[in-house]
């Protein structure tokens, strides 16, 4: 047997590293076991989001916004830059040079803080025992008295359109492509596809995005959603909703995408189709027969309101268990249970994560929708501001977008904001302070905003919702 931890965590994401770094910051003896290997061979930490996720997709978004924005913009302020072209070698390196010290950071972070890192694959045994089989094979087994699985997500994969090297692939490969394919397919039309299709539509891909459902984005309010749809089909994204991919056909280098919609069974031939169907918890080969750990009815690892599993000890935190997909989720996971096992007390607002889709512009929100509300009986009142009537949009030459505010109609308190904007992924931490404090429309239009500064439109907004708008022409009745 090899050392003793107080905490092993599995898995180095943003859940799992976060949780070590804060186990081993509180006086905690603590191991983080990764199998991540990059394309040297080495192993590296930071999971889906720091390889092959958030980092390099925003990467990706960046550059390709700016070359837009050259290209098509800047004559528009005054700035002559003459013909503009992209290096897409260039791009990919950079994307790739962010990865790179995104992923260093957090092996600096483990040895500053003291936390070992274990390079291997981890497995939960019985016993508070976790085994971490090599890169050469090799099994080693370390005891702890506590286990954190954060063992994260894959793609999901469905039979229409099996992932075919090069021409149907998923998120991870469509960070990759070297050239702008022609035709571009995305299978999806949800926050990963949005933000894969945009990028390469950017790039000069006509994109056509097939989408199951009826309705675009519904978790968002469909106020700032069909904002949203419109926007985002002026720059090209040929947004199809109600249309379910049912088959597909590689013929040398395209791929016959079939799919049906309102009208029957239809296709389309592309030369490149990307699949951003959603995600599932990845917990393969984590657990051995006898570990106890129970997984749901949907393959996620079962667990309580504070990331607790069925056996005492063992936790699991981020996109291996439910709620939502994504990194700063998977981090405040990792630090509620780290202050846990400490003996500390903590919790977390699940009402008050924010979700931002890095288009642009950008869509953000935390809290119910209007819909979402009136489903569940709540009365509220909303207040909308649009951002063509705010200073600095304006003077950003970025007009485009709105902000919603959504509060209880009898106590005011915010239930939701919603944002389609530039940086409203910046703008919505403004909502999600106001949530977690339990603030009303009112605390919020009480507050002093710096002028000129696109925050002021969620000021409006909130005092948009008793009718106090200031630069709004059409604004409701003041009571
Ligand atoms: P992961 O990041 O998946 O990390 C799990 C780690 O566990 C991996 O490194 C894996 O190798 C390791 N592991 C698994 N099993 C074992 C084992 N047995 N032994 C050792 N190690 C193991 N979220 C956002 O919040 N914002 C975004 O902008 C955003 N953009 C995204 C863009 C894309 C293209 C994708 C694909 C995802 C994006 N996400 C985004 C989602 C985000 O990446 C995930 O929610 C987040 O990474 C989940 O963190 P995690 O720690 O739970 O899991
Ligand atoms: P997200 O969960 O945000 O990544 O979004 C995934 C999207 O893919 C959802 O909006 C699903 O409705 C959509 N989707 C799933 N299966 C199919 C399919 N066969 N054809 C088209 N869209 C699909």
């Amino acid at each position: 047997m090899a050392d003793k931890f107080d905490v092993i965590v599995i898995g180095a994401g943003p859940g799992g590293y976060v949780a070590a770094i804060r186990a081993a910051q509180l006086g905690l003896k603590t191991a983080c076991v990764e199998k991540w290997v990059n394309k040297e061979g080495k192993t590296v930490h930071g999971g889906t989001c720091l390889n092959v996720g958030c980092i390099p997709s925003k990467a990706l978004l960046e550059t390709s916004h700016k070359f837009v924005e050259a290209r098509d913009h800047y004559a528009e302020i005054g700035i002559e830059v003459g013909d503009v072209s992209a290096n897409i070698a260039k791009m990919l390196e950079f994307k790739e040079s962010v990865v790179t010290k995104n992923v260093g950071g957090i092996s600096a972070l483990f040895k500053a803080n003291g936390v070992t890192a274990l390079e291997g694959t981890g497995k939960v045994l019985s016993n508070s025992k976790v085994e971490v089989t090599g890169k050469d094979g090799g099994k080693q087994t370390y005891e702890a008295d506590n286990i954190i699985i954060a063992s994260g997500s894959v793609p999901v994969e469905i039979p229409p359109t099996p992932l075919t090297e090069g021409l149907i692939v998923d998120s991870a490969g469509a960070l990759e492509f070297t050239e702008a394919p022609k035709r571009l397919g995305v299978i999806g039309a949800g926050v990963i596809g949005l933000e894969l299709g945009s990028v390469w539509s950017r790039m000069g891909s006509e994109v056509t995005m097939l989408e199951a459902m009826d309705s675009f984005l519904p978790m968002v309010d469909q106020a700032i959603a069909k904002e949203t749809q419109k926007l985002l089909g002026k720059q090209g994204l040929d947004i199809k909703l109600g249309a379910r991919v049912t088959g597909s056909e590689v013929k040398d280098d395209e791929v016959v995408v079939k799919y049906t919609d309102s009208e029957g069974e239809q296709q389309q031939t592309f030369d490149k189709v990307i699949v951003c169907v959603g995600r599932r918890p990845y917990t393969q080969g984590i657990l051995d027969d006898d570990a106890g750990v129970k997984l749901d009815e949907r393959g996620f690892i079962f667990v309580d309101d504070q990331c607790r599993t069925s056996v005492p000890g063992v936790y699991a935190i981020g996109d291996c268990v439910r709620g939502q997909m994504l990194a700063h989720k998977a981090s405040e996971e990792g630090v509620m249970v780290a202050d846990i096992i400490a003996g500390h007390k903590a919790e977390i607002n699940y009402e008050a994560i924010p979700c931002v889709i890095y288009t642009a512009p950008e869509v953000a929100w935390v809290g119910m929708n209007e819909q979402q509300a009136k489903a569940e009986g709540i009365e509220i009142k909303t207040g909308s501001f649009p951002f063509s009537a705010n200073g600095r949009a304006l003077a950003n030459n970025a007009p485009e977008g709105m902000a919603k505010v959504i509060a209880d109609a009898e106590t005011d308190r915010i239930l939701g904001v919603h944002i389609v904007s530039q940086h409203a992924g910046e703008l919505i931490a403004q909502g999600v302070i106001a949530m977690e404090f339990g603030s009303s429309a009112e605390d919020l239009a009480l507050t002093c905003y710096a002028h000129p500064t696109t925050a002021e439109a969620i000021h409006e907004a909130a005092l948009a919702v008793s009718g106090h708008a200031i630069h709004m022409a059409n604004r409701k009745k003041r009571k």
